[in-house]
């Protein structure tokens, strides 16, 4: 099982009843991670990765240190976009060999600092380029590179773009063969690619399609690379399904578009180590967010829970965190889930604005306060991705079960 089960009366989490959980964190709002359901969901992955093909986590979906360091023996490394999540790979053990640094706006010291712990850079900038060159002079150590590559296609249907037409992130194609000039004359040391086209993707045809076009992009540009290609990084965005509605992602396309692009690229390049980096995908259905109702109202017949938590903490359920249109996440009144009283209610939080919903006009068991409100979905872009200083509320607990 790789995702909360919400068939019994109450929650389960890490095998606790979840009113004993929040007893065990002594306050709430709390976000809590499953490592049983983390674990399944990476062997899950792994059995549709092709043999040779690393898994990497990328840190940013959720970087709470002790997540970070479950993760960090369950993957083959870890993906950072700071130098605050370098710190968090390197002190959870993971090897720099391991860690690939993407991010476009690194400053100067943060790309020193990378250099010193000998991970690999993925460079987005000519000018990034230039500070590498210096930061590796100046301590006598190479800087490890490999160029991110902004596409000449984009997909249609991800969730989220992060490639093709004009991006902040990346090299465009077009400016690589140049790039990689410059590279051999700097004597940095060139280890591959990586292709990062979007996120929050959920069907499985486009991720193939990115796939295949990634590696024919990747053939391409190695004909100017000044080394042999080593590292190819082909992004990831497998989405998980926040909405009633939405599909699960379908893995067999997938699959077959791995093993495909594998084989290509064995051909191609065969000293090429292909690499997919997943964040959401992992962590995303194992994590909950928990917060208790306070107060019930009903106002001109609506119901109202307003409970301890809201969009300070989960700025993604309130649906402030890039949605276009607000929908509900999955909520569940977690120490009542087979009530058979329920109601049509809305769940909002303590903050003094009308962005700070929860769940709006939801089929819910009848609440009242004391009980426990429970976001699923919620194990990725949760904490670290909500403005918690907002109002100045008490943070919130994060606990790994
Ligand atoms: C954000 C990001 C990821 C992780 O994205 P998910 O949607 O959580 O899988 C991976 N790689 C890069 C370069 C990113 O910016």
């Amino acid at each position: 099982m790789d995702q909360f089960d919400t068939t019994h009366d109450e929650l389960r989490v890490g095998g606790l009843p979840l009113s004993l959980l929040a007893e065990r964190v002594g306050q709430t709002p709390f976000y809590a991670y499953d490592r049983s359901l983390i674990a399944a969901r990476v062997a899950g992955v792994r059995q549709v990765l092709p043999q040779g093909v690393l898994l990497h986590y990328a840190i940013k979906a959720n970087p709470m240190p002790a997540l970070v360091g479950f993760m960090r023996p369950l993957v083959d490394g870890m993906d950072v976009a700071s130098a605050g999540e370098l710190k968090l790979a390197l002190d959870a053990g993971a090897d720099p060999q391991t860690i690939g640094f993407a991010g476009p706006g690194k400053r100067d010291a943060e790309l020193r600092q990378a250099v010193a712990a000998g991970v690999l850079l993925h460079v987005e900038s000519a000018r990034e380029l230039e500070a590498l060159a210096a930061s590796a002079q100046a301590l006598g150590r190479p800087a490890r590179v490999a160029l991110r590559i902004n596409p000449d296609f984009e997909l249609r249907g991800a969730g989220m773009h992060m490639g093709g037409g004009p991006k902040p992130f990346g090299i465009d194609a077009e400016q690589v063969p140049a790039m990689l000039r410059a590279m051999a004359r700097d004597g940095l040391a060139f280890e591959g690619f990586h292709i990062y086209p979007g996120s929050q993707n959920l069907r499985g045809n486009v991720i193939a399609e990115s796939l295949h076009r990634s590696v024919e992009l990747v053939q391409r540009l190695a004909h100017d690379a000044p080394a042999p290609v080593r590292y190819v990084n082909l992004g990831g965005g497998w989405g998980i399904p926040y909405v009633a509605g939405e599909r699960r992602l379908e893995l067999p396309p997938v699959a077959d578009a791995l093993a495909q692009v594998q084989a290509a690229l064995g051909r191609a390049l065969p000293e090429a180590q292909m690499v997919l980096e997943l964040g959401r995908y992992l962590v995303g259905e194992a994590g909950i967010y928990v917060a208790r109702v306070i107060d019930r109202k009903v106002s001109r017949g609506q119901v109202f829970l307003v409970t301890d938590g809201g969009m300070h903490q989960h700025l993604a359920a309130s649906g402030n965190f890039g949605q276009v249109i607000r929908r509900n996440y999955p909520v569940v009144i977690g120490n009542r889930l087979q009530a058979a009283e329920r109601e049509s209610a809305t769940v909002v939080g303590p903050l003094c604005t009308p962005l700070d919903v929860l769940a709006e006009r939801m089929e819910l068991a009848v609440a009242q306060p004391g009980d426990l409100v429970v976001v699923l979905q919620s194990g990725a872009y949760g904490a670290t991705a909500s403005p918690q200083a907002f109002l100045g509320h008490p943070p919130c607990a994060e606990v790994l079960v």
